[in-house]
């Protein structure tokens, strides 16, 4: 779906900044984008505050924010620094934004900012605990339904598209597909790493809108522990790879009972920094799947331990984090259910959450705003946020039996694609974690925002 005369007319203008992100010097650059956007969001003033802020972490040039930034100019390949801005902040926010709105008020339900898709079931690795590795080789999204979904989600403004799976790089070279064939949307993926190599490199250079996040559990012994014995040597070269071809990427971490400390190590912060990862996003271990080990969740307290070294190390450490549970705060709760994402797996089932899998409309069958305005994902839309303390964001781990109505209201089906999951059951394993997580998550809420309710 390509953008219309007036939205190119408008991006002609906005890409006027374009020319300042593609100068050499970093400094000059900032500080015309940041007048760029005060001139930009003058009548309406919308991000005004969020525009002090920038402004005033930017200013510092001995902080953890000013360096990040000037790293993208240091770092990261012209071209692809100037796609990827274009991508994001055009096309997915400013330009999609309005589609966005557009089809909400049209279609009465939730539109997304980005839809995760699982392109395969198949992985070449068999770490403990995902549940990808239980679902065998067998099924693929096929490249027609994988366009067919992004045109139909860049109609109303969706143009942010993150793969998880299975391992996405089993199927390297539609994905490489996809991205040429849509130049204006921004194309991102978990990955194991270990499929990253000197020709994926140059493919990612060539197309420009593709962004890996790479999974990472922690150094070598906990890494490998869980991946398989010289997964971490692997995802070292894979970094090394994208770091010499100029090439942006992130890490993904889930944190555990067993290896939360070494995520919430300085030093472990200090190497994903060193490798040259820009952003960091962090998991917490959720028991989903039949089977799955409750004993690998993390204690309320070990929660909150993460939630104190991630805020910390955003004060000081130049890379962007975002904590998947504990960050709620940011975006007043749950996102899932189309209200800024929503998951379609590797057989066409949209779930409202990479980890809640269940669903009532395949995407095989149902368009994609059939989906958004399906049963399942009108009740979240109804529920949200599940608490009024966003500390407390999820309906599965943090709010008990949420979920489960939810699903039995709108008679959406296990969509495991090894054994189905009862929603009951599913539920009843995150229970103690909701009853411990209440006390902690609201003594936390009621110090950090004074007065808020609960
Ligand atoms: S359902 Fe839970 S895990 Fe999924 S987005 Fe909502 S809060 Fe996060």
């Amino acid at each position: 779906m390509k953008n219309t005369l007036k939205e190119n007319a408008e991006a002609l203008a906005l890409r006027t900044v374009l020319g300042y992100i593609n100068g050499k010097d970093p400094d000059d650059a900032i500080e015309k984008v940041l007048e760029w956007a005060d001139k930009f969001d003058e009548k309406e003033g919308t991000v005004a505050k969020q525009r002090e802020l920038i402004r005033r972490e930017l200013g510092n040039k001995d902080g953890n924010w000013y360096k990040l930034v000037k790293s993208f100019w240091t770092d990261i390949d012209p071209s692809v620094r100037q796609r990827t801005f274009e991508n994001f902040i055009i096309n997915a926010t400013i330009l999609g934004g309005r589609r966005k709105a557009e089809a909400r008020k049209k279609y009465g339900c939730n539109i997304p900012w980005t839809i995760l898709i699982d392109p395969t079931s198949a992985c070449n690795l068999h770490c403990i605990g995902c549940w990808a590795a239980e679902y065998g080789n067998h099924l693929n999204l096929s490249y027609e339904f994988l366009d067919s979904l992004v045109n139909q989600a860049n109609e109303i403004g969706v143009r942010m598209f993150l793969y998880t799976g299975g391992e996405p790089l089993v199927r390297k070279a539609d994905i490489i597909r996809l991205c040429e064939a849509h130049p204006d949307s921004q194309f991102m993926s978990f990955t194991n790493g270990t499929l990253i190599d000197e020709k994926f490199a140059e493919d990612m250079l060539r197309v420009k809108n593709f962004v890996p996040a790479i999974s990472v559990e922690g150094f070598e012994e906990a890494t490998d522990s869980r991946r398989g014995k010289g997964t971490y040597k692997a995802v070292e070269n894979a970094m090394r790879i994208l770091r010499e071809h100029k090439l942006p990427f992130g890490v993904s971490c889930c944190y555990t009972h067993e290896n939360y400390k070494v995520i919430g190590s300085e030093e472990y912060f200090d190497w994903m920094i060193e490798q040259g990862a820009k952003f960091a996003w962090f998991f917490t271990y959720m028991p989903i799947g039949v089977g799955s080990p409750t004993s690998l969740m993390v204690s309320a307290e070990e929660r909150a331990y993460m939630y104190d070294r991630i805020r910390e190390y955003r004060k000081t450490k130049p890379i962007f984090t975002m904590d998947f549970w504990n960050d709620g705060e940011y975006v007043k709760g749950c996102i899932a259910g189309g209200r800024y994402y929503f998951h379609v797996n590797a057989n066409g089932d949209a779930e409202p959450c990479a980890f809640i899998h269940y669903s009532d409309t395949n995407l095989k069958e149902h368009s994609l705003i059939e989906a958004l305005q399906a049963p399942l994902f009108s009740e979240y839309a109804k529920s949200q946020p599940f608490s009024p303390n966003y500390l407390r964001p999820c309906p599965l781990l943090d709010n008990k039996g949420a979920l489960a109505k939810m699903v039995h209201d709108s008679d959406a089906d296990s969509t495991d694609l090894s054994a189905k999951e009862d929603v009951d059951d599913l539920c009843a394993k995150c229970a103690d974690a909701a009853d411990n997580w209440k006390p902690v998550a609201d003594s936390i809420w009621q110090k950090t925002h004074p007065g808020a309710p609960l």
